[in-house]
């Protein structure tokens, strides 16, 4: 076949090109784009959810204040007025009636009187009657401090870790500092200010109400959770955890794939109040919507590729063949009239660029329309096929062969000239009238001729004037009975 093949072939696959180097790498980028907003979305939530917890319990923290500062005013009263009944007693604190007191405070506060061996003597709760501060360490000091200063004290309300009780007391050294007046406020007083306050009931709402964290919880250095209405010790390897976090004061975070945990320190500076905050929070997240939005994208990415592949490898089929029409008739198998045409029209022109001979045969089969008649069409259609398979055995690397038209064929001969073109088509139909064309077994052997018109193209041709020389001669050929080549002169 010939090497103009390129000039006039349709661009191969354009559409499956498109699709697997346009689309695909598309679809690649959105979802991977897509993956990365999922991935980022989630990110962000946790953030905000982080933010919402840590905001939330440094609001109850500023309540809290409040509160203590109520409760502050409250016990320095109360003190004041223990005091004077302590004078009014003669300093005798035997002598005061603890009851009639108690109930002078509102029934919200415990009383206590602490001996100068640090024992209580006297108190409203009977069981607390006899309780030796000094088998309780540190306390001891701390109560043989305030004695010494012979000041009143105020301390800031405790949780205890291991009731969850609330705890505020009070203290004032008698001037002689013998006796130390204590309050202390009830745990059910504090507990009713605290109970919308609690950072437990709060972490447990927020909790309830956001289906991307699975819990919170508050735990202390020493690994004791105390986010619990009864606090209890986590287990070591989270209670390691919240040590690092503590003595770091780095935030710790830990992917598993169903679920991120994180652990923050609230406050290293103490500023929390009332024991609690004072911690480390873990707060552990669901990984639930983030793996299942990350698979959803991923299937809906994969499936988008498979989906294009096999159009890709449809549109290939398509395109293969668009391609086969757009170049070869479906009849014959060779070249059709219009990509024939297409050669023909480079050939005339490079034949004259180059001033080399370039020589072209219109072929046409003689009395083809009696075969159609006498055999029908579709033997029509085989003798057809015949006479192209034995014209191709003609034709050179650098030849082209194509169908004119119903019964017409063109060779194109470049670089022979008239006369050698000629000789060459003699040959074609002398070998074409000595071949039997056997069609059936029934049918007798045909035999068939051709007439042709051979024209070299001359400098002031186009490929039409080119071809209407050729048909001339073929014309000619027919008209003097057929069966022969004639040539074209330029001048005819
Ligand atoms: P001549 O020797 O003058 O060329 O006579 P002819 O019968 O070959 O020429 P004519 O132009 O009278 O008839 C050509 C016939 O070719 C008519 C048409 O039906 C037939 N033909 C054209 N294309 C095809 C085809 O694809 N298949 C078949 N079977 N016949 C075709
Ligand atoms: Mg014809
Ligand atoms: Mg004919």
């Amino acid at each position: 076949m010939h090497p103009g093949e390129k000039i006039a072939h349709p661009n191969r696959y354009i559409m499956t090109h498109i699709m697997l180097w346009v689309f695909i790498p598309m679809l690649v980028s959105i979802g991977a784009f897509n993956g990365y907003r999922i991935y980022n979305d989630h990110r962000l939530m946790l953030n905000q959810i982080e933010q919402d917890v840590v905001g939330s319990l440094h609001l109850i923290n500023e309540a809290i204040a409040i509160l203590e500062s109520l409760f502050e005013n409250r016990m320095s009263e109360g003190l004041d007025i223990f005091m004077e009944q302590y004078h009014l007693s003669g300093e005798q604190p035997g002598k005061i009636d603890l009851e009639a007191l108690s109930a002078r405070l509102d029934d919200q506060m415990d009383l206590y009187i602490i001996n100068a061996d640090s024992v209580v003597q006297y108190s409203t709760l009977e069981q607390d009657i006899g309780l030796d501060m000094k088998t309780l360490g540190s306390f001891a000091d701390y109560i043989e401090q305030i004695r010494a200063a012979g000041l009143p004290q105020v301390d800031p309300v405790s949780k205890e870790t291991l009731t969850g009780f609330y705890r505020k007391y009070a203290y004032a050294p008698t001037p002689d500092k013998e006796w130390i007046l204590e309050l202390g406020l009830k745990n059910s007083v504090i507990s009713s200010y605290l109970q919308a306050l609690d950072p437990v009931r709060v972490i447990e709402r927020l909790v309830s109400n956001n289906p991307v964290l699975n819990g919170i919880r508050m735990i202390d250095r020493d690994g004791w959770e105390i986010s619990m209405s009864t606090p209890s010790q986590v287990d070591d390897v989270i209670a390691e955890r919240a040590l690092q976090v503590v003595e770091s004061s780095q935030d710790l975070e830990i992917s598993q794939w169903n679920r991120t945990l994180r652990y923050i320190e609230l406050s290293s500076d103490g500023d929390f109040k009332w024991g609690v905050l004072d911690q480390v929070i873990e707060l552990d997240y669901n990984r639930a919507s983030l793996m299942s939005g990350i698979i959803a994208n991923l299937l809906v990415t994969v499936f988008s590729i498979l989906i294009c592949l096999v159009l890709a490898r449809r549109f290939r089929r398509v395109e293969l063949e668009l391609r086969q029409h757009a170049v070869y008739d479906v009849l014959t198998g060779i070249y059709n009239r219009r990509y024939g045409m297409s050669i023909l029209e480079r050939e005339v022109s490079r034949s004259k660029r180059l001033n080399t001979p370039f020589s072209c045969l219109l072929i046409d089969i003689d009395h083809f329309k009696s075969i159609n008649d006498d055999y029908g069409h579709d033997v029509g259609d085989q003798v057809l096929r015949r006479v192209s398979q034995e014209l191709q055995k003609f034709i050179r690397p650098y030849d082209s062969f194509f169908r004119y038209g119903g019964e017409e064929f063109m060779i194109l001969m470049p670089g022979l000239t008239l006369q050698e073109a000629y000789s060459c088509a003699e040959r074609m139909r002398e070998i074409c009238e000595s071949v039997k064309f056997s069609l059936s077994k029934t049918d007798p052997d045909l035999n068939i001729t051709f007439s042709a018109g051979v024209a070299q193209c001359q400098p002031d041709d186009t490929h039409k004037t080119l071809i209407k020389r050729a048909d001339k001669a073929l014309y000619e050929a027919k008209r003097s009975g057929r069966n022969k080549v004639l040539l074209s002169t330029a001048s005819s």
